[in-house]
């Protein structure tokens, strides 16, 4: 099989800016507003490549920008759920993730037409400590998850969890988990597949992992933020290690993905586990 032959699901974390940084969310309010111009940035280029992708959107967005989720649906994009207040999964209790869960597929719903059935958590934040998240989405109609990064990070991950998409059954659900893309190097899981990996890493790196996964037979999913093709995003005070991978080399970014639009087969993740069940 060649790596051709695979289709990878393309997906988005639709949140703004300031939200995909760990800060608290009582500062939210101060900050400048860029969703709507760098949303609408991502879908062009999108556009412009002819690739539809799953678009995870973040509740809170969908109530403040309710044009911007139908024009995602319109593009003929996948739409699915981000929860609704990026809180880490682990830092919410069960009711209040479901109340959360609940209240973002309710509004996308309205908002769309499309039954919701994806998820992700921010932050991949469904680890050891948020296992119950699985039942929970499972009885909120949710059939798959993207949120379980096989890696060790401080923030994220499940170190030995599965590579490749897998079922999860729990209760009387069954859903099914497409962990976030690595490669093995040096007998650890390394990531590869976006975020502040796509810009830190070459692009022929980038490539050359994807490639690999491909070969292998698996389809990869590729992650991305509508604030990564927006460089001119305001510059706030940050601990560096925070401000280092959410700033590295945004100016590529664009570049990048118009690149790697071309040289890989991209669909919804709902597509693409559709056409492996
Ligand atoms: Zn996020």
């Amino acid at each position: 099989m060649t790596s051709r032959t695979i289709t990878n699901a393309l997906t988005v974390d639709f949140e703004d800016w300031y939200q995909g940084i760990e800060i608290p969310h009582t500062e939210w309010e101060g900050y400048e507003e860029r969703i709507r111009e760098s949303g609408r940035r991502l879908l062009g280029i999108f556009a412009e490549a002819g690739a539809r992708g799953t678009f995870f959107v973040l509740g809170a967005i969908a109530e403040r920008y309710p044009e911007l989720v139908r024009e995602i649906a319109a593009a003929g994009h996948e739409v699915a759920t981000h929860g609704w207040s990026h809180t880490l999964v682990y830092q919410l209790t069960p009711q209040t993730f479901r109340d959360e869960l609940e209240r973002s597929i309710e509004i996308l719903q309205r908002l769309t037409g499309q039954t919701i059935v994806g998820h992700r958590a921010p932050f991949f934040s469904i680890t050891r400590q948020s296992l119950w998240a699985f039942d929970i989405l499972g009885e909120c109609g949710i059939t798959y998850d993207s949120s379980v990064f096989p890696v060790m990070n401080y923030r994220y991950g499940i170190e030995d969890a599965p590579r490749w998409p897998y079922s999860i059954h729990s209760g009387s659900t069954r859903l099914t988990e497409f962990p976030i893309t690595t490669v093995r190097l040096l007998g650890k899981n390394i990531p590869i597949a976006g975020g502040a990996y796509f810009r830190i890493y070459p692009y022929a790196l980038t490539k050359a992992a994807l490639r690999s996964v491909n070969r292998s037979g698996h389809a990869a999913t590729f992650y991305i933020h509508p604030w990564e093709v927006d460089p001119e995003h305001p510059r706030i005070p940050l601990p560096r290690r925070i401000a280092l991978t959410h700033y590295f080399n945004l100016a590529a970014t664009e570049r990048r993905l118009k690149r790697l639009l071309r040289d890989f087969a991209f669909a919804p993740m709902g597509e693409v586990l559709a056409t492996q069940a």
